[in-house]
């Protein structure tokens, strides 16, 4: 299911090296529990479809 525009999935990158954001975790609703930068290690969690990128809210894998 596609839970984000794909010109705004294609445009969301890691805020650190730019890379793709995997899906990650258990899917609610359509959406990822979080999305995952596989360089950095770093997961950004997702919530009601929103993809918090920003901030203290990445925890490191
Ligand atoms: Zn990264």
């Amino acid at each position: 299911m596609a839970w984000m525009s794909p010109w705004v999935r294609e445009a969301l990158r890691c805020p650190t090296c730019h890379g793709e954001l995997h899906d990650a975790g258990p899917h609610v609703g359509g959406a990822p529990a979080a999305l995952v930068c596989a360089v950095c290690r770093v997961s950004y969690p997702v919530t009601d479809g929103i993809v918090h990128v920003l901030g203290d809210e990445a925890t490191s894998l």
